[in-house]
């Protein structure tokens, strides 16, 4: 399958991003006994020990009871601290609702790149809704309410720095998680000059700036916040030498994802000037791809960007009335 080739990303450069979701575990709940669960909290306590061990200290010879045992008679009642309700799903980038229409970024990146020659590739027809470069005061806001009365999912990928989070603010990634959406990294600094340097990728500031907006992110959706999606600022098909860069992405348990849709909104004087005109962009961009099975829609929340909202009723019911239901990228 083809992937159009545009440039269109980065709120500092003229450029936007776009937003994809989280991966399934299917929301599988385990059940475990009061005996049991009493022994694995006598295993990992004992673990906790060994682990506290001195130099030279051994479990075996009692060693260590001894020297707690003051500590346990002056404290002799440990309540553990209850963990909150985690906002994601712990290890995914998504709450427990989504975790039915949640995909792997690797496995959609395959769908991308091989099309239906890929081996899993989907019988059924799967749209994912991607915004780039939020959160923003004002466009992540309308998009949200756009997405709720539309009734789909989408996938903010963000920047965690200045421009992003930075001026957006952190409840709106909260709330995109609670709503249903799946929240992946974009960039910290979305800064095309030091990612790359003479239009090369450089893998070390690409996992460095990854890091640390992997940080930003997990400051506000909590520890258990495990995205593996990824998309380079300005896209994986604007630069050269990306293999570097895409090995040590997935040596961090990243996968890249671009898009084969847009509706323009990052177009400027070249792309649509109304809704009904960004809406046909996208069915443009889904007829260039020979009709997918899986359609990425390319879209920005950035301050000021408000066409990819007001097309966005538009853009849903199009895809709906051609049989694709509405995923999120994990
Ligand atoms: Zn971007």
């Amino acid at each position: 399958m083809s992937v159009r080739r545009t440039d269109r990303c980065g709120a500092r450069h003229g450029n936007r991003g776009s937003d994809l979701g989280l991966s399934s575990l299917g929301g599988v709940r385990f059940r475990i006994a009061p005996t049991l669960a009493a022994l694995a909290l006598s295993v990992l306590l004992g673990a906790s020990l060994v682990a506290c061990a001195p130099p030279g200290a051994s479990p075996a010879t009692g060693t260590l009871d001894r020297e707690l045992e003051p500590v346990a008679a002056a404290s002799p009642v440990k309540t553990p601290t209850p963990t909150p309700t985690p906002l994601v799903q712990p290890g995914t980038n998504h709450a427990a609702s989504a975790a039915s229409y949640a995909y792997p970024a690797e496995q959609v990146n395959r769908w991308l790149v091989q099309g239906p020659a890929a081996e899993d590739y989907p019988t059924s027809k799967i749209a994912f809704l991607t915004f780039d470069d939020g959160p923003s005061k004002d466009a992540t806001p309308a998009a949200l309410k756009a997405l709720e009365t539309a009734g789909v999912p989408a996938t903010f990928f963000v920047i965690s720095g200045a421009q992003g989070v930075g001026t957006g603010g952190p409840e709106l990634l909260r709330r995109e998680v609670k709503e249903g959406h799946a929240v992946c990294v974009h960039s910290y600094s979305h800064d095309y000059s030091y990612l790359y340097p003479g239009r090369h990728a450089n893998p070390d500031h690409i996992v460095s700036d990854l890091n640390k907006a992997l940080g930003v992110l997990r400051e506000t959706l909590g520890p258990e916040y495990a995205p593996t999606c990824f998309r380079y600022p300005g896209g994986h098909m604007s630069w050269n030498s990306m293999a570097g860069a895409d090995a040590a992405l997935a040596a961090e348990g990243f996968a890249w994802i671009d898009w084969n849709a847009m509706t323009g909104d990052a177009e400027g004087s070249k792309g649509p000037s109304t809704p009904a005109e960004a809406a046909g962009m996208v069915q443009s961009g889904i007829a260039y791809a020979e009709h997918p099975n899986v359609v990425v829609i390319l879209m920005h929340d950035t301050m000021g960007k408000t066409l990819s909202n007001q097309a966005l009723p538009q853009v849903v019911a199009d895809l709906k009335a051609q049989g694709y239901s509405f995923g999120v990228i994990s």
